[in-house]
């Protein structure tokens, strides 16, 4: 018989701390964090370099068959390999972000990555986060969480992960940059943002890094201890 694996699907807008959350809690639960918005943002990537406009549905499409996406783990931390090269920071510039935002609109690419997505499910128990986890690509997760705040306090928490990464913007930019990604990502006729019909709804405006984790570290164990048997 099938060994049965958990998952917990983490969806939420940009910037709601959806990612450093994930990690800390995959960490703490030894499950595979899996970064669903970096194989996005590898697709776009892929289109910036081939010269190809990501908002060019079939010029993207057309490029799709030269692009192979993989996922990678190291010492418990993922790796996004396009055609076998680590992209690592490369995926996480402003342009690389309007550009994933851009081909994650277009519905063949989101079939494209979607076996990546699933087949990480099928063989691990993850804790995946992204846009359209718990509606789409996993909707039988056990744990479904929708993490949003403010459009200024997630503006202000990148903005912040920009500078010590020591990527050139300023928080206006950001902010707008934010805006314009929500609207995208929530207005597209392909898996929109939205939360799960059985999602869990967590604000985590004014929190700190410590209080979320720690609001999610609960509902996980209760979660688990009532359908796991954890
Ligand atoms: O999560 P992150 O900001 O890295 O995602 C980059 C972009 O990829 C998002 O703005 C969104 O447009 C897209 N995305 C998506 N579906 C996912 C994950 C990310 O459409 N599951």
């Amino acid at each position: 018989m099938d060994k049965q694996f958990v998952a917990i699907a983490i969806d939420g807008p940009s910037g709601a701390g959806k990612s450093t959350i994930a990690k800390l809690l995959a960490k703490e639960l030894a499950f595979v964090y899996v970064d669903t918005g970096a194989l996005y943002r590898t697709v776009g990537l892929a289109a910036l370099r081939a010269g190809v406009d990501p908002k060019d549905a079939p010029a993207v499409e057309a490029l799709l068959p030269t692009v192979q996406v993989e996922l990678t783990y190291q010492d418990g931390t993922q790796k996004v390999l396009l055609n076998g090269e680590d992209v690592g920071d490369r995926i996480r510039t402003p342009e690389a972000s309007m550009a994933a935002s851009a081909v994650s609109a277009i519905p063949e690419v989101r079939r494209f990555l979607f076996h990546v997505q699933q087949d990480m499910a099928l063989t691990h128990n993850v804790i995946m986060d992204g846009r359209d986890i718990g509606t789409v690509v996993l909707p039988d997760a056990q744990i479904k969480i929708f993490l949003s705040a403010t459009a200024e306090d997630r503006a202000q928490r990148r903005y912040e992960e920009l500078c010590q990464k020591g990527i050139a913007t300023t928080y206006d930019e950001v902010l707008a940059d934010m805006k314009q990604r929500d609207y995208n990502d929530s207005h597209r006729a392909a898996a929109p943002l939205r939360p799960a019909e059985d999602a869990v709804m967590i604000d985590t405006t004014g929190n700190t890094l410590e209080q979320s984790v720690e609001l999610m570290k609960n509902l996980v164990k209760e979660r688990l201890n009532g359908c796991c048997g954890k």
